[in-house]
């Protein structure tokens, strides 16, 4: 992601901000088990700040359930959708969507019939919505399922007024007219002078299809988006919402030191195989340590040396 300096610089000029960031795998990285993921002590701590912070009106856009996102974000002064939109707590105050149950019977069925074909696959119900999830499941056959599944799903579903939601390793059967950007709405009429959306999934793509043209809209990973943005990692999107320029993030902490002390515009850090420079070029993990060198050279970035088996770019 090109740009994080001016991202910063809006931020700090701006005194009306809103943030829209989904959670898993864009706040926090993606685990076998998505029971298991709850926010770590560096998130709560990010979070707070930014919250805490009376510019900024800061918005978890997940589909998890309620319950769990009050659990979570319990101290913290965040507005919260939940279930990719299905129910949204601005201000404290819930709201939702009405929720008619009788169909999830007959939806749930068809998925146990896959959870049994599909070893490691599971069934999570929420409130508004029905999720098979095959993440842990043996990545060629679940794939293989998931595509026989929607199929199965599409005729079932057809001439309802459900819907599905293909996510990351999941499959999501909801009523029709609940998406994260009409979610979004709820806060977007506001006088915002900055806003940022970040997501890593299809789901997300609903959010950055209803932001005003100025925003700052991150996806996180390199599939194909409508967001102006791109990060690696949910590392990375940390970094850039804490304020650290996008260089000291790819960095971290042992390249800033060496940057700090030896005044250099760069460093390679050998070990992680990653470099990147002043305009936030970046180089691959795959990337040999000598091609980055001869890069720097060809294109006088600075002159290349070593320091504690750290390829170093000199200012
Ligand atoms: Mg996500």
């Amino acid at each position: 992601m090109r740009d994080v300096d001016s991202l910063l610089k809006d931020y700090r000029n701006s005194s009306k901000r809103l943030l829209l960031l989904d959670y898993d795998g864009t706040l926090v990285p993606h685990a076998d088990d998505p029971r298991k993921v709850e926010p770590d002590e560096e998130l709560v701590g990010i979070l707070a700040e930014l919250s805490g912070d009376q510019r900024n009106t800061v918005v978890i856009v997940s589909g998890r359930d309620k319950r769990t996102l009050e659990k979570w974000f319990k101290n913290l002064n965040v507005d919260l959708v939940a279930e990719h939109g299905a129910a949204v707590r601005k201000s404290g105050e819930w709201k939702s969507v009405e929720s008619i149950d009788d169909w999830k019977e007959s939806i749930r069925q068809v998925l146990e019939l896959y959870v049994d074909r599909t070893p490691g696959s599971f069934i999570e119900e929420k409130e508004f919505s029905i999720v098979w999830h095959y993440r842990k499941a043996d990545p060629e056959l679940g794939q293989r399922r998931a595509a026989e599944l929607e199929n199965v799903l599409m005729s079932l579903i057809a001439g309802t007024d459900l819907n599905i939601l293909k996510g990351d390793k999941v499959i999501e059967v909801r009523r029709a007219g609940v998406d994260k950007g009409r979610a979004a709405l709820e806060w977007l009429s506001g006088d915002w002078s900055f806003l940022l959306a970040a997501g890593n999934d299809v789901t997300d793509e609903d959010l950055f299809s209803v932001l005003p043209e100025n925003s700052y809209s991150i996806k996180i990973g390199f599939s194909p988006s409508r967001a102006k943005y791109y990060l690696r990692s949910v590392h990375e999107l940390r970094g850039v919402i804490t304020g650290r320029r996008l260089l000291e993030v790819l960095l971290g902490r042992r390249g800033i030191a060496l940057r700090e002390k030896l005044g250099i515009r760069g460093v390679l850090r050998k070990s992680v195989g990653l470099f990147c420079d002043e305009a936030h070029n970046v180089f691959s993990e795959k990337t040999s340590v000598q091609a980055v060198a001869q890069f720097m050279v060809e294109n006088n970035i600075g002159s290349v040396f070593v320091v504690d088996e750290t390829l170093a770019l000199r200012e």
